[in-house]
């Protein structure tokens, strides 16, 4: 199978080891079979994402020889085509706005005293999920700052749950159960876009058929494979590689600015050199 496949950094930070152990794993994979190696930024936050970080990952990338196929896709371009599908969840029912702060979602869960723990933190309470329409328009007007939240319940009643899975290579099909999640964020008003939606289609509308990613993103490929359902959108078979840590075993981070290429190729490093340290070369 010819394999598209890409390498999808967030302009945040400058990039470290991990990165280049994906980004390799992605470029060869494609280069041997003839595909395509594809560039994405997932530019969304705004706040965060600086030009001087993606500068700096074009140039690590073509240092390290690692080049992509044309033309690169920049996600902070396209948040008209997020809206688009938001809106059409939204129409189907399955999105609604929160308007709760952290605060008032931590005071519920222990006003509550129950606080499950899904993936990726507390799960959300549904303080806003039954919110009369009357109300939602009121705060919409008052310009309130919301989350449009997924309803986790109805949105599973709407997909063959026997048929969420994917294929995880070397371990074979992954049931997903993307429930204890809860109603993940898929936009906020200042971002009109999560990283699960925006991954999700930009894999799909970029024909990637083989995403190639960090063990950490692991869990949330249940819920991509969650969306890829509703939205009618292609499963690609995924690779989740082990992660690389520093030499006090932890993981390796943006913060840490030696574990940077960037300060590696100023230290003077060969390109050949990084890329042993991620054991390939
Ligand atoms: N943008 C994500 C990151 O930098 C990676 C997304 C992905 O590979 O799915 O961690």
């Amino acid at each position: 199978m010819v394999t598209i496949t890409r390498f999808a950094p967030s302009p945040t930070g400058f990039l470290h080891l991990g990165h280049v152990y994906s980004a390799t794993l992605a470029w060869k994979a494609a280069w041997e079979s003839g595909g395509r190696f594809l560039l994405r930024m997932e530019d969304i936050d705004q706040t965060r994402s600086r030009p001087e970080f993606e500068d700096a990952i074009y140039k690590d990338l073509a240092w390290l020889g690692l080049d992509w196929d044309p033309p690169v896709r920049r996600q902070s371009e396209h948040f008209e085509d997020y809206a688009i599908l938001l809106e059409k969840l939204s129409d189907r029912g399955l999105v609604y706005p929160c308007f709760c702060t952290r605060k008032e979602i931590a005071a519920e869960i222990t006003r509550s005293n129950s606080a499950p723990h899904g993936p990726e933190g507390p799960v959300y309470p549904g303080i806003c999920r039954d919110m009369a329409e009357s109300e939602r328009q009121m705060r919409f007007a008052r310009g309130d700052a919301y989350a449009l939240r997924l309803n986790m319940v109805k949105t599973i009643a709407e997909v063959e749950r026997s048929k969420l899975q994917f294929h995880e290579v070397s371990k074979g099909f992954i049931q997903c159960d993307p429930a204890p999640f809860g109603d993940v964020v898929l936009a906020r008003k200042e971002t009109p876009t999560s990283y699960h939606l925006a991954v999700t289609f930009d894999d799909a509308i970029q024909g990637v058929n083989h995403i190639i990613r960090g063990q950490d993103l692991f869990p949330s490929t249940h819920i991509h494979r969650l969306l890829q359902a509703l939205l009618d959108l292609p499963t690609p078979t995924y690779f989740h590689h082990g992660l690389i840590s520093d030499a006090k075993g932890r993981r390796l981070s943006k913060r840490d600015k030696d574990a940077a290429i960037k300060s590696l190729r100023e230290y003077g490093c060969q390109p050949d050199e990084v890329l042993k340290m991620v054991d390939y070369g």
